[in-house]
């Protein structure tokens, strides 16, 4: 069966979450991130390591039939692929950032400036829509420098707690782009492939919806249980079972992870006892 080749960043921000992501399908593999290749051994798979620069131009020449990369990365390659699933991982954003002493008001303060970062087409088009005429200078990494050297009176970089630009005497003023982890794919799939992508997609989304999902079990009293069952969303009703003690019932549903303290409050409060919830490995609808 013709395999179906993903490209993983080799080293970096994406790399342990990406594998952990395709672990959590079933998928299992020498962990030979060491090696530029490896095979799956229960799957129709095969992973290419590389630098993520180079995965959406792989992905788009078809050396790679997909790939994981930040939407920053996705983007700013301007290559002709597509996102087929947006991972919820590595989330991070892309701002611009001056000098902490400088005046900044607006991003007409940037007229006629230097900017320095390693996405110079997403900010370009950042600027452009703004009407902001400014000199992009383009450099691979350490960004953050650039003002305290002279080159650029502000930077355009990925930031995720801020901390990099604080201790680099920046502040952040614009946030120009907001990225996650993407699963992208090339145009021309073979068939075999495509389902081979499908049964991924499937197994990504179950994953995806568990770690979103809680499996709730309490302890109801009778007088308060239709108050109970109208407080849990669950996927159809809950599931109610009479427990050895007259007048109690136990019921199991499934929340969402956010609004899960919310309705445990509302519970403890309607007179659940006894609450339990537990991680949901995978949920598949
Ligand atoms: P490579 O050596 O493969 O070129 P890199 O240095 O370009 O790696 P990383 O720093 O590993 O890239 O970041 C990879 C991706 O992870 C980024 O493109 C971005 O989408 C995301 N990312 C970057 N920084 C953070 C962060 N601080 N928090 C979360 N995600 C981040
Ligand atoms: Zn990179």
């Amino acid at each position: 069966m013709e395999k179906l080749r993903i490209a993983i960043q080799k080293s970096g921000r994406l790399s342990e979450d990406s594998l952990s992501l395709i672990r959590e399908c079933g998928i299992k593999f020498a962990n030979g991130m060491r090696k530029l290749k490896s095979d799956a051994a229960n799957f129709p798979i095969e992973f290419l390591f590389l630098r993520d620069d180079d995965i959406p131009g792989y992905v788009e020449d078809g050396v790679a039939d997909i790939g994981i990369v930040g939407e920053n990365v996705a983007v700013e390659k301007g290559k002709d692929v597509e996102v087929a699933k947006r991972l919820g991982f590595s989330k991070c954003r892309l701002s611009l950032a001056v000098p902490k002493s400088a005046e900044y008001n607006s991003i007409q303060d940037l007229q006629g400036s230097n900017i320095a970062t390693s996405y110079p087409v997403i900010l370009g088009q950042f600027l452009e829509e703004h009407g902001v005429k400014a000199t992009i200078h383009e450099i691979s990494g350490s960004v953050e420098i650039a003002p305290s050297i002279g080159l650029a009176e502000a930077v355009c970089d990925i930031v995720s707690s801020g901390s990099t630009l604080f201790m680099n005497g920046l502040k952040e003023v614009e946030t120009i782009f907001r990225s996650e982890a993407v699963l992208i794919k090339g145009k021309e799939l073979s068939e075999e492939k495509q389902q081979s992508l499908e049964k991924l997609l499937f197994r990504i989304n179950a994953v995806q919806r568990g770690k979103n999902n809680k499996y709730i079990l309490l302890n109801a009293p009778e007088e308060s249980l239709d108050k109970i069952i109208s407080i849990l969303p669950g996927m159809r009703s809950p599931t109610v079972l009479p427990l050895a003690q007259k007048g109690w019932n136990s019921v199991h549903s499934v929340i969402k992870e956010d609004e899960f303290w919310e309705v445990i409050d509302q519970l403890r409060e309607a007179g659940a006892e006894g609450i339990l919830v537990v991680p949901i490995e995978k949920m598949i609808s």
